[in-house]
């Protein structure tokens, strides 16, 4: 990653989200650019939050915990965790994020509830779904969400704020528009049984133009801002 590439990169994914908001009637306002920072150091960061960048994303507890320490002089960075959540992992997540994307079970949310200090600001959560069927492992099924959003919306602590999916690797766009169809579906019955959710947490790199026009109220971009990731 070069530095200097970062500002026309981050201008480049804002556009593109404004030319999808514009695309589908909807106003400027209504979808938020998460940066995926993971595997990126604190120094990119900092670039990004020059240009006015505020929320981050992260997968990795270890990363977000170094991360967050590095950076703690800029207490208006606003940290999403978006990964896979162990049980034994879940304070550090509940004492340093302010979203979790990622939770896919009861017991997660119950740790999360129970480890959030009191003197924070509940903790914003979102239920990942899988919204792939058998194409897919991560999240709970459709069939299990109601009954867990209810568990999950009643927690001290935490606030749901809505639902995340990961569709299947694919570049066919019908597949990818069906899977976050599918979410939208789920959140407005949710909605319609009066759980206030206003968080629609799809879209990457690829295919935010097709998330946003189902939708999406947070777009998830790593790659397209920072660069090829590598994990060595
Ligand atoms: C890495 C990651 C992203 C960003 O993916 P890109 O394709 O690099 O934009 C988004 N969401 C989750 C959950 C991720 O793990």
């Amino acid at each position: 990653m070069i530095m200097a590439m970062l500002l026309p990169a981050w201008q480049g994914v804002r556009q593109r989200i404004s030319d999808a908001l514009i695309h589908s009637s909807r106003s400027l306002d209504d979808c938020r650019l998460l940066a995926v920072s993971k595997t990126f150091p604190a120094e990119a960061i900092v670039s990004l939050y020059a240009l006015g960048q505020r929320e981050f994303g992260e997968n990795y507890v270890q990363e977000l915990c170094s991360k967050a320490s590095t950076l703690a002089n800029y207490p208006d960075l606003i940290w999403h965790f978006i990964g896979p959540l162990q049980s034994n992992k879940t304070r550090q997540v509940a004492e340093i994020a302010h979203w979790v994307h990622s939770v896919d079970r009861l017991k997660i949310a119950e740790r999360l509830s129970a480890q959030r200090p009191a003197h924070l600001p509940e903790l914003q959560i979102c239920l990942q779904v899988n919204v792939s069927g058998e194409e897919s492992k991560s999240g709970m099924t459709p069939e299990e969400l109601p009954e867990l959003a209810r568990a999950v919306a009643k927690l001290p602590r935490l606030r749901l704020r809505g639902l995340m999916c990961i569709p299947e690797p694919t570049e066919d766009q019908a597949i990818l528009a069906a899977r976050f169809g599918l979410l939208h579906k789920l959140f407005n019955e949710l909605n319609a049984c009066g759980l206030g959710l206003d968080t629609l947490s799809m879209g990457m790199s690829a295919d935010l133009e097709t998330a946003i026009s189902a939708g999406s109220t947070i777009v998830r971009v790593g790659s397209a801002i920072f660069g090829a990731r590598n994990y060595s």
